[in-house]
């Protein structure tokens, strides 16, 4: 079985080529891209497990290849750095890399990292139970691991219960959602009483999607069970 699969993104050779040696006989499949182009180039082409990313390139800064990785992905990320301030590693996070390693390295030190990083990528889907695909409906997209929604070209802002109620939705869609199940999974799983914050919660959800109850583009009411999102082929009515 082949070993999970890593890009070196690094310009150095003295540096790159006997790390991709070392994590072969680790049981790695290395590949390196000496450049920010190649890195996400290979990206594209050979959608590696885990990325290791030099933060100084010759044609780039690794964070912008982080960024733009990220736009694709939630592959995990160590960034590779000489640089070793507080603020570098604050930065280095913050765009969505997952460690941080400051050169000169051990070789030991950083393979450990990489299996500490690809165990808890493994486990994150059970974790969070966030499913990382986006969900498409039409023209609505809605982009789990980053908790954004897109109707068209505009940015949708939900607040938190709105966002987790358009996806209990949009998840489901072309099929109706009873109101004890939504008040379940959105607010409590112990709930029982009045549904009237979910209907409160669905009219706000409809203002900000510029649908309307009585013709609905997106929710539609089904009376005494509850609701339905429209189908994701947008065949006509929901
Ligand atoms: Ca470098």
């Amino acid at each position: 079985m082949p070993g999970p699969r890593i890009l070196l993104v690094e310009d150095e050779a003295s540096i790159a080529e006997p790390f991709a040696r070392l994590l072969a006989r680790e049981g790695f499949e290395a590949t390196i891209a000496p450049t920010a182009a190649a890195a996400v180039e290979r990206f594209d082409r050979d959608r590696p497990d885990l990325v290791l990313l030099d933060l100084n390139l010759p044609d780039g800064d690794g964070r912008d290849v982080a960024r733009e990785l990220r736009t694709r992905s939630r592959v995990p990320i160590i960034m590779l750095t000489a640089r070793g301030t507080e603020t570098d590693r604050v930065v280095g996070l913050e765009i969505g890399a997952d460690d941080y390693v400051v050169k000169p390295f051990s070789s030991a030190e950083v393979v450990a990292r990489i299996r500490a990083v690809l165990r808890r990528s493994a486990e994150r889907p059970a974790e969070d139970g966030a499913p990382p695909e986006p969900i498409i409906v039409r023209e609505l997209t809605i982009d789990p691991a980053a908790r954004r929604v897109r109707l068209g070209d505009a940015e949708v802002e939900l607040s938190r219960k709105e966002y987790d109620l358009l996806l209990e939705l949009a998840a489901n869609a072309g099929r109706v959602v009873t109101r004890e199940d939504l008040m379940a999974r959105v607010w409590d799983e112990n709930w029982f009483g009045s549904t009237k914050t979910l209907d409160v919660h669905v009219g706000w959800l409809r203002r900000k999607l510029h649908d309307d109850a009585a013709e609905p583009r997106w929710i539609e009411t089904v009376r005494g069970v509850g609701f339905r999102f429209a189908a994701p082929d947008g065949d006509g009515s929901p």
